[in-house]
């Protein structure tokens, strides 16, 4: 199996690259013990694939949600080389080793154990590893447009890096980019123009002071907000015409996101009363919603008990589980790796949480279908 992850790893999956070649390498791999899969691929590079392993049928099945992508490895020096997968001092690095091409070979792995061994399961098995999980769900949205043949599952698994807690909650997030307009003019006769960077300074100072009115969420206590990119201005002697920032919302369950957006345009009108110059307006580059299942409900309870989970926890980053909602199943988020290591430099992943990872999934498998 550790062949099998470095191989995984060693197919770079950035954005760039496409998912095509991971989905080959893990339909060999499930080839090696008889089990179909179907690449569903696009653009040339970019694939999904699906595993549909059938039973009897008596009971409802399970569904396993990993992604295929990987972000960027960064601008910041690796001890190893993020595509070589190099296995040291018992871990293995690369990027995606935990986020999370370790839960794909784990998964893979424990289903094929469990088909080796002949069981009889009485629920079908599904496993989609999609496309873009990392950018726009493009793999996930495709998957449930075409879903026609998927009965409703007894629970969606997301092998998604947990070091092994039971995950029943993410937060959502909003990618707002707002953009402040103005009009040019020499910079030796600034008051001929409109300045957009003095504009957005006006909005982010009103921004410091915006609180969105939401409660508290006793897992999370408060949403967070902060501008994490800028861009305005094209030469020193110009006074700038456009000026841009990004700003990532992680927002708590039940939040309108819409109703943020109503908010800003109502600074935009305040700040313009001010200033009848002052001219911008907000965009969503990215939405997600939040993730809550209720950890009460017998598939969580019973998922728990076969992992030997005490607790269930709720965790800040996001995921494509609000993108499966439709198929009205709990959704829980569970694999081996880091959390913290994620999108990090030096990204590794236990070989012996890759071992623990299997012996867990084919308990969950053979509890909930045999
Ligand atoms: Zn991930």
């Amino acid at each position: 199996m550790k062949e099998f992850l470095q191989k995984l790893i060693q197919a770079d999956t950035t954005s760039d690259k496409g998912e095509l070649a991971a989905a080959q390498i893990i339909a060999a791999e499930l080839g090696l013990s008889g089990i179909d899969s179907r690449i569903d691929s696009w653009g040339q590079t970019r694939a999904n694939i699906v595993a549909h392993i059938k039973s009897t049928g008596q009971k409802a099945p399970l569904l396993f949600v990993c992604h295929l992508d990987v972000v960027v490895p960064g601008e910041a020096a690796w001890s190893h080389p993020p595509f070589a997968a190099v296995e040291s001092d018992g871990k293995i690095y690369g990027r995606g080793s935990a986020d999370m091409k370790g839960g794909i070979a784990t998964i893979v792995t424990a289903i094929r154990q469990v088909v080796d061994t002949g069981t009889r399961l009485q629920g079908d098995i599904i496993l989609l590893c999609a496309a873009g999980e990392e950018t726009d769900s493009c793999g996930v949205r495709r998957f449930m447009h075409e879903r026609s043949w998927l009965s409703e599952p007894a629970g969606i698994i997301i092998p998604e890096p947990t070091d092994f807690a039971v995950v029943t909650a993410h937060r959502g997030m909003i990618w707002l980019k707002v953009t402040t307009k103005g009009k040019t003019a020499h910079s030796s006769a600034p008051e001929l123009g409109v300045n957009a960077i003095s504009s957005m300074r006006a909005f982010l100072d009103e921004l410091d002071k915006y609180k969105i009115d939401v409660q508290p969420h006793p897992l999370w206590g408060s949403y967070s907000m902060s501008v994490n990119t800028i861009s305005g201005g094209k030469a020193m002697n110009v006074v700038p015409d456009q000026c841009t920032v990004g700003i990532d919302i992680r927002t708590l369950p039940g939040q309108n996101h819409e109703r943020i957006i109503n908010d800003f345009k109502q600074i935009f009108a305040w700040l313009k009363q001010q200033n009848p110059t002052f001219n911008a307006e907000v965009s969503v580059d990215r939405a997600v919603e939040a993730m809550e299942t209720d950890p009460q409900c017998s598939f969580v309870r019973e998922f728990c008990a076969a992992v030997g989970a005490n607790e269930t926890k709720a965790v800040g980053f996001t995921t494509d589980a609000p993108h499966l909602r439709p198929l009205g199943a709990p959704i829980v988020i569970f694999g081996p790796g880091k959390p913290e290591l994620c999108h990090k430099p030096d990204e590794y992943i236990d070989v012996s949480d890759v071992e623990t990872a299997v012996e867990h999934y084919k308990k969950i498998i053979l509890k909930f279908l045999l």
